[in-house]
């Protein structure tokens, strides 16, 4: 494939269903290229033939180069890569591991997720940390001069989430990575919706860890994610669930942990769906991830152009830089109506309520938006077609 400008046939041979429908929901469970199908039915079929030890065993050069594959794909080196089964298990493990004591500050902005703010407040409560949320700015991101005037010494974590999961807002980064180590504080960054769509790079963006899930915009499967952990940090982290993978027990009274980032995983899982993340993440890299920047950023961008002509429709999108989550709004038709009109259409879309991202969307007025997140399989005249079928949802 080229390196400049998606082979869209090529994907799209790889991605039968997107010639059928309309597919706009990436930012929810995109559709898995043949490749990635294929690599998990395999492992399945193996199992069932000699066990799933034997078929492990089988498989273990490739097991272990995932690590690596997973590795070029998010910047970051193979001893800083664990699989997990969801981003919100990667988060979670992470989160866990982060010491804090009453009196302690974290920080969130106002798009946290609601699977990250539920834990946060919980463990507020049984540790006594205060939860305090960063201001946006003007565009609608997290305003980093507010950030560094709540910065201090008692910050020990700041969670931010890069691409929030109610719109095409891309918060800035590697600036708040910086403003948070001033004071020492550590960065968890949620890359759910980001990776797979976006140039994700742990230390070029200088966070500490990042969570990041498989069934997005990765194309891969149910059931998959990703946590990486700069090396720099792991001492100063205390994993809490931990087994006979992520450690040892050396004596009947002593154990050991392992020293690298898969202290953070667990023995059991699947690996047909590892070897299809694997395989997904490899596909990633062979159509090229500027590349698909580049075309997602395109498909996004006729899109809200057209929404934004229709009358009745407003686009919803926050922020500066915008990537491929479009959300709208339709006077007078409820989200869910609209997404069930566009289903009539072929045109698969969701909708995003003010449960997810709670301080956002109250703050904005907001109980529902239809998110369209189209990826790179998409072609520009599907696309018309969603507006199209849009321009009809309302009557
Ligand atoms: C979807 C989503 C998650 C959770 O991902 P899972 O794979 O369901 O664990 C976390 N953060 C954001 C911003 C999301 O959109």
């Amino acid at each position: 494939m080229d390196a400049e400008v998606v082979d869209l046939r090529a994907v799209r041979a790889d991605t039968p269903a997107a010639l059928d429908r309309v597919f706009l929901d990436s930012a929810g469970s995109s559709l898995p290229p043949t490749p990635v199908l294929e690599a998990q039915i395999a492992h399945l079929r193996r199992e069932a033939e000699v066990g799933g030890y034997l078929a492990a065993g089988e498989r273990n050069d490739d097991l272990e180069a995932g690590y690596g594959v997973l590795a070029e794909l998010l910047g970051a080196s193979p001893d800083e890569i664990a699989f997990s089964d969801s981003a919100t298990r990667s988060w979670l493990s992470a989160f866990d591991a982060v010491p804090l004591a009453d009196g302690d500050r974290v920080l969130i902005t106002e798009v946290e997720y609601a699977g990250n703010a539920v834990p946060l407040l919980r463990r507020a409560e049984e540790t006594g940390a205060v939860i305090e949320t960063v201001p946006s700015d003007a565009h609608g991101q997290v305003d980093v001069a507010a950030l560094r005037e709540l910065l201090d010494e008692r910050v020990k974590l700041v969670s931010l989430v890069h691409v929030p999961t109610n719109g095409g807002l891309v918060n800035p980064v590697a600036e708040v990575a910086a403003a948070a180590h001033e004071v020492g504080a550590l960065v968890l960054l949620d890359a759910c919706q980001s990776i797979g769509q976006l140039p994700v790079r742990l230390h070029d963006l200088g966070v500490d860890l990042l969570s990041g899930t498989g069934r997005k915009w990765l194309r891969g499967p149910r059931g998959t994610g990703v946590l990486a952990v700069r090396r720099e940090v792991l001492h100063r982290l205390r994993p809490r669930l931990v087994d006979l993978h992520s450690g040892e027990w050396t004596s009947p009274t002593t154990y050991g942990l392992r020293d690298d980032a898969r202290v953070f995983e667990l023995w059991e899982c699947s690996l047909a769906a590892k070897l299809g993340l694997i395989e997904a993440a490899r596909y990633a890299l062979r159509v090229g991830v500027d590349t698909i920047a580049a075309e997602v950023g395109d498909r996004a961008k006729r899109l809200r152009a057209g929404l934004a002509a229709l009358p009745g429709v407003d686009v919803r999108d926050l922020g500066e830089q915008q990537c491929g989550l479009v959300t709208f709004t339709v006077d007078g038709v409820a989200a869910a109506d609209v997404k069930a009109r566009l289903a009539v259409e072929g045109v698969t879309v969701t909708t995003s309520a003010v449960g997810s991202t709670r301080i956002d969307m109250a703050r904005r007025g907001l109980d529902e938006v239809v998110r369209a997140s189209p990826h790179y399989f998409v072609s520009p005249e599907q696309v018309d077609q969603a507006v199209d079928a849009v321009s009809r949802s309302g009557r």
